[in-house]
Parts: structure tokens; sequence; C-alpha cells
């Protein structure tokens, strides 16, 4: 039997979910900063790494936002396949769950309406949805706030399948070195190798919420994942591009099978404002 879930659950959900990720840092990306700290030859990127750690404790304590750039709301959700929805559109009630949560947490509007006319909305929506149908009956939201320093500098290309491993480094280290300090690093890098164009840039904003430290299951891409952050690290961009000796907390690849005479690669940027929360219904 199907489980029914009105739509309008929804709204309260997304909306204390914008705001616990504008204001609070997830431990993992604490505990990844004062890693970085143990780590960081600079006394430059040290003492603005010190700042950062500050700033996000504040944020949480004062329940604040951490940046003032509160993004573009991405919200990612995982519905099993054993849910029939009632009540409005769904859509409409995820962005009305953002409008209220922007409006209540004051966090900063950011979305135009046109990209060409670039009149703001005044609420932050739309929301960028991502849905995906898996087994169960429960539904898992995930919201993003994902600022645009780094949105910017991602890239997408496609290159003929022989360019290989060494292609793909290349290209990552490429994006990271032209992106520079306008990422605000330290970074976690997403990486999407295969699939379409399309799903290849959806795999690298996936990549990001996995939590730092955690690698790719499989051995070919946890060792990649790991020689690109030291090649990252070896660029000495530092934090917010002060030089230094820790550039990336983490590299994430996530792969998917491709068309046999391509080799898809996205490169995603997330800052070091690593915002997210997740809620399961
Ligand atoms: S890139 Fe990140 S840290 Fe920098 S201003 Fe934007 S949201 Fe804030």
């Amino acid at each position: 039997m199907k489980r029914i879930i009105n739509t309008e659950d929804v709204i309260p959900i997304i909306s204390g979910l914008v705001q616990k990720a504008c204001y609070e840092l997830s431990d993992n990306v604490l505990d990844a900063y004062k890693d970085a700290l143990k780590k960081e030859e600079s006394p430059y990127s040290r003492d603005t790494l010190k700042l950062l750690i500050d700033n996000a404790e504040f944020a949480k304590k004062e329940q604040i936002a951490c940046c003032h750039d509160t993004g573009t709301t991405v919200i990612m959700m995982e519905i099993g396949q054993e849910i029939s929805w009632s009540g409005k559109p769904l859509i409409d009630q995820i962005n009305e769950g953002v409008r209220i949560g922007y409006r209540d947490g004051y966090l900063r509007k950011s979305i135009v309406k046109d990209p060409l006319d670039r009149i703001n909305t005044n609420d932050n929506t739309p929301a960028v949805v991502h849905t995906e149908v898996v087994e169960g009956d429960k539904v898992k939201i995930t919201a993003m706030p994902k600022g645009g320093g780094s949105e910017n500098m991602g890239s997408f290309t496609t290159m003929v399948p022989g360019e290989g491993i060494e292609g793909v480094k290349k290209f990552v280290l490429d994006t990271v070195r032209f992106a520079g300090g306008k990422t605000c690093p330290p970074i976690i890098v997403g990486v999407g190798i295969g699939g379409t164009m399309d799903y290849c840039t959806y795999m690298a904003k996936k990549a990001l919420l996995r939590p730092i430290g955690e690698h790719n299951s499989k051995p070919l891409y946890a060792k990649l994942e790991e020689e690109l952050l030291e090649e990252i690290n070896n660029l000495g961009i530092g934090t917010l591009g002060m030089g230094g000796t820790v550039t990336a907390l983490g590299v994430h690849i996530n792969y998917f099978p491709c068309h046999i005479t391509a080799l898809p690669v996205a490169v995603n940027l997330q800052c070091h404002a690593s915002r997210h929360a997740t809620a399961e219904i």
C-alpha cells in the first residue's frame, strides 16, 4: 500500500532546513577547518582560518547566516517509490518553504527572475530542485544553499576517452587554478565523471554532500581523489587565496557509465561555507 504524504508537510521542513543550513556548519565541516589549521603553514592563512572558525561558531550560537551570500537554494529529494502525494503541486510547496525560510530567517535574497532582465524575485525562489526515485516509503530532503562565488567557477568538458585519468586530472587542476581565491577556499571539489552532460554536472554537485574525509568506495576513484587533493593543495592558493598549504579540504568524485565516444567531466566547487541540512519524512 502506498504511503500518502500531503505536499503541505514539506513547507515547514524546507523552511527549517534552509535556515539551519545557512546558520550551522556541520561538525564535519568545522572539524575539517580545525584539521586544516593544524596543517596550514602560512601565517596569513592560519589567521584567516581561525577567523572562519570563530565566524562559524558565532553564526551557530546566534542563529545568523555564516555568510552574507545565502545562495541559490538547491533542494535534493530522494523520494521512495511507495510514496503518493496529495495536495497542491509539490514544486509550489517546496518554493513556499524556501520563501518562508528566507523571509523569516533574514537570509539574503539572491535570485533574479530572468538571467537577462536581472529583476530580483525578492524571496529567493525558485529553488533548483533535483529528485531521484528510490526504494521505500520515505522522503529525504536536503537543502543546499549554494553561494555564487564558488558556483560561478565550476566547469564542464567532454574529452575523448583516450585522454583518460591524466586528462581528468589536468581538467580538475586547471579549473581550481583558474578559480584561485574567487571560490573562498578552502574548498571542496566535487567531480562528476561519465554519464551525459546534464547528469555529469549533477553528480559533481551531489558529490559535495559527501562528508569530508569519506572516499569513493571504488579504489580507483579513491586513489584519484587522494592524488588530486595533494596536487590541488600544492597549488598554494590557501585560505581565501592568501597563499598556503591548504587549498582544498576534500575531493569527492562520483562516476557513472557513459557512451563509448565520450569522457564527460564536471567540476563543481564548494566554498568553505559548505552548507547543507537534511531531514527525512
Ligand atoms: S563563495 Fe561561499 S563563502 Fe564566498 S561569499 Fe559566496 S557563499 Fe560566501
